[in-house]
């Protein structure tokens, strides 16, 4: 089958005929449709000191993906060829205390799909019945194809309660652009979104932002007495993974404010601990989707009205994949899709 590889421990990845995955009695083998390019998969083309320390070479690589399946195991009764589906991209031990738990997002041995095993970019993709999610056959296949980010969005901006509430987004990118129409639809009073991109500010605006502003060019703090603001930000959702971003966030937020951290720092960020303190705020770390309680979430929002289809910038078929890379690192783009059903 083809697949896009990333075959050697250096920059670049290869379009190549590999073998097809092999089908465990717990498997489900899925043909791809559609994918999505995420950061991570940058990460890994560029061959950066992350990917340098995580990746084994060679390995198909990527993890947002929609597709129908074709074979499952002989222990696998719950899925049967012809279903459309997509892969949660964290495969859980099962066995630690939270897997136990049924906590398997906080699994502490959790290996990703794509990552450290094989990944999506492919014509075939054999995952574990337990990562695999039901579609309602008539979803859009772009919207399903990136379920695994919107999952980082919808689980990010559930985690508090937002009815009501004054939210604040750091980080326009496409998970950023997703949480934007999660919140709103999830009840917030003002939303407003961060980012230096300027087409993607715009895309926030389409998306639902109250206000989307360039940090650099206004403060939050004038941001906040323009909507008539008086006490800071009730939930915080970070989105850039940027210094300077959690430091803007923490002095605007309101006192007892909550903060959901998902973007992962570029480096160690220091903070004014006293914001942390004195205003009495909550800072909980976010890492992938609630198994599966994400998942759930997601459909039902997609289904009473939830659109995130302007995020959606970029599409090609998968022998064009240089050109997808190039657009999904480029200013005016947010998700990136490769078709791989033709
Ligand atoms: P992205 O890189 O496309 O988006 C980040 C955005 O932040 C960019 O648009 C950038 O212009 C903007 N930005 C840069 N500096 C900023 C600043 N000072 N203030 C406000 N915005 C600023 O990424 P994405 O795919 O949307 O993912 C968002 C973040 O979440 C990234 O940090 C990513 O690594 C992280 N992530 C975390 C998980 C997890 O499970 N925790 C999963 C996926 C992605
Ligand atoms: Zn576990």
């Amino acid at each position: 089958m083809k697949a896009l590889v990333k075959e050697e421990a250096a920059p670049g990845l290869t379009l190549t005929e590999v073998p097809e995955p092999e089908v465990g009695i717990n498997d489900v083998l899925v043909a791809v449709e559609k994918t999505g390019i995420c950061g991570t998969d940058l990460h890994i083309e560029a061959w950066d000191a992350w990917a340098a320390a995580t990746v084994p070479t060679p390995l198909v690589i990527g993890h947002e993906f929609v597709g129908r399946v074709v074979e499952v195991g002989s222990n696998v009764n719950d899925f049967a060829p012809g279903e459309i589906v997509s892969g949660e991209g964290h495969v859980v031990c099962g066995r630690c205390r939270n897997c136990m738990a049924g906590r398997r997002h906080l699994c502490a041995n959790t290996s990703g799909v794509g990552v450290d095993r094989p990944g999506a970019f492919a014509e075939l993709i054999s995952i574990p019945m337990t990562n695999v999610w039901h579609h309602a056959p008539d979803i859009d296949r772009d919207v399903a194809a990136v379920f695994d980010p919107l999952g980082n969005a919808v689980h990010t901006a559930l985690t508090f309660k937002t009815l009501g509430e004054d939210v604040l987004i750091t980080g326009a990118g496409p998970i950023g652009l997703m949480a934007t129409a999660v919140v709103r639809q999830a009840g917030a009073r003002r939303i407003v979104v961060t980012d230096l991109n300027p087409y993607r500010l715009e895309l926030a605006r389409e998306m639902g932002a109250t206000l989307a502003v360039d940090p650099t060019a206004t403060d939050l703090g004038a941001v906040q007495r323009e909507l008539g603001m008086v006490e800071g930000f009730d939930v915080g959702l970070e989105m850039s993974g940027q210094p300077a971003a959690l430091r803007d966030m923490l002095a605007g937020m309101a006192h007892g404010g909550r903060v959901a951290m998902l973007g992962i720092p570029v480096e160690e960020i220091a903070i004014d601990w006293n914001q942390v303190v004195f205003n009495m705020l909550t800072i909980k770390g976010i890492y992938g989707r609630e198994m599966y309680e994400t998942w759930y979430m997601m459909s039902v929002m997609l289904e009473s009205g939830l659109d995130i289809a302007p995020v959606l910038t970029h599409r090609f078929h998968y022998s064009e994949y240089e050109q997808a890379f190039a657009a999904a690192r480029g200013p005016r783009a947010a998700k990136v899709l490769l078709d791989w059903s033709v």
